[in-house]
């Protein structure tokens, strides 16, 4: 596989919709593989209760298994509970269990709630001898506690957006949301990534949407939309991402197009 060029410090995204259905899950799993495959490490933190991302990613999270909810709820270190993909070298996760539904009312009453993943994400990058070149946070369909705690562990967020009638008014809410967090949270949160999903490019609406988001954020959209795929929504079932499942497909090298480009942006400065 071509090798992308690697950032001089760890970028930390949240992939973030408060719509569910977008993408999310399918876009962090496939662009976290794509980069693995370029050559980066890359970590993926599964922060929905439905653990769709460890499913995709083939790793274990029964209800007994060690996850992300240790780590909020009760400190556990990161170290001890992330797994490695069983097919990507580089590639890693954190997965997420049942438990993690408890979690947004366990937070409520916590010291520090927003905070908690922040911490123990940067003392687990801090004690982990190879350096994350990438590390990609898969939030829930809502905008609770558990997804605060994604914006203020960030640097970046990555936005996903289906192409229908509703996107656009979904998304001034969620940039609302991004900069009430940045004000309040975390100052160094910037939105650098827009990706367009599941786009059907003979459609004249999913086109004027795309344009519209075009129009409005010329320089967060990548230029390649992630089109309709079977083969894309098909590998999960086998707990692959499609960059493994069917590497040369559409749906593929769409999603290996963008995390290339990503690559190649860099940072936000
Ligand atoms: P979210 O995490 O935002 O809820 P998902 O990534 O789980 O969204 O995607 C929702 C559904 O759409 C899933 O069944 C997924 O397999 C499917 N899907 C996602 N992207 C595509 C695509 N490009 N083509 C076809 N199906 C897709
Ligand atoms: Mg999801």
């Amino acid at each position: 596989a071509v090798q992308l060029p690697l950032p001089p410090t760890t970028r930390i995204f949240t992939v973030a919709n408060q719509k569910g259905g977008v993408g999310k899950t399918t876009t962090t799993v496939n662009l976290a593989a794509a980069l693995a495959l370029g050559g980066s490490r890359v970590l993926v933190i599964d922060l929905d209760p439905q653990g769709n991302a460890s499913t995709a990613l083939g790793v274990d999270h029964r209800a007994e298994t060690p996850s992300v909810y240790d780590v909020i709820i009760d400190d556990e270190p990161m170290t001890e509970i992330v797994q490695k993909s069983p097919e990507f070298d580089g590639l890693y996760c954190l997965p997420s269990t049942i438990h993690l539904a408890g979690a947004e009312i366990e937070l409520v009453s916590m010291v520090a709630r927003e905070q908690r993943l922040r911490t123990s994400l940067l003392r687990f990058l801090n004690e982990t001898p190879e350096q994350f070149h990438y590390v990609f946070i898969d939030c829930p369909p809502s905008l609770g506690l558990l997804t605060i705690n994604a914006f203020v562990a960030a640097s970046e967020v990555l936005i996903p957006i289906q192409c229908e009638y509703y996107a656009l008014e979904g998304l001034s809410q969620l940039l609302n949301n991004i900069s009430l967090i940045e004000r309040h949270l975390n100052p160094t949160l910037t939105v650098s990534t827009i990706l367009l999903t599941m786009f059907d490019s003979r459609t004249n609406l999913a086109n004027q949407v795309a344009q519209d988001v075009r129009d409005h954020f010329p320089d967060q959209v990548l230029p390649t939309p992630i089109p309709r795929s079977v083969r894309i929504s098909e590998a999960p079932s086998y707990g692959q991402t499609v960059i493994s499942y069917d590497t040369n497909s559409a749906g593929s090298l769409s999603y290996r197009e963008a995390a290339a480009e990503i690559a190649r942006r860099g940072a936000p400065n």
